[in-house]
């Protein structure tokens, strides 16, 4: 239901379609946002991470540090909205695209939609934790949504942490 509102099914695109171009971004900046996380699983953290572009410019990036800074709030999210909010010396990120490997939670969502981000971009689903089942009208209701980008690679850190931990 909530699947790829901005994406067209494979068949439809065409060669050259700006829809592919937009993907091959899409990817890029998620890649990114699977560094960060990889900052957090070295740091012994959840590995989640987030990357903030506007303009083709990373303007705020963060990875969760909860353990870190004992704190509750510090997801990736959180951390990369304070960041491009500083970088960009506005609370509105409304040209912005935040792209974070995990479906945001409930906190993020709000924030994201506190801060009117344009569009959200996340890689792997978060079926017990995620906002879209828990509070679909969380974001801002003009942000658009994608999900799915580098979504195997972005669970699989996820997962490699969770058994490693067992
Ligand atoms: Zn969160």
């Amino acid at each position: 239901m909530e699947d790829n509102i901005t994406a067209i099914p494979e068949s439809q695109v065409p060669p050259h379609n700006p829809v592919s171009d937009t993907n091959q971004i899409d990817i890029r900046y998620m890649t990114l946002a699977l560094q960060e996380a990889n900052k957090a699983l070295q740091e012994g953290e959840i590995p989640v991470g987030c990357i903030i572009v506007s303009d083709g410019h990373i303007v705020g990036r963060g990875h969760n540090l909860t353990e870190t800074l004992q704190d509750v709030t510090a997801h990736a999210e959180m951390q990369a909205l304070t960041a491009a909010a500083q970088t960009l010396g506005g609370k509105y990120l409304n040209d912005c695209t935040v792209y974070v490997t995990l479906e945001p939670c409930v906190m993020c969502a709000g924030a994201i939609g506190w801060a009117q981000v344009k569009r959200l971009v996340y890689g792997a689903p978060d079926p017990k934790r995620g906002f879209t089942h828990l509070a679909p009208n969380a974001l801002h209701p003009k942000c658009l949504i994608q999900h799915g980008i580098l979504q195997d690679e972005c669970a699989q850190l996820l997962k490699n942490f969770f058994q490693t931990r067992r």
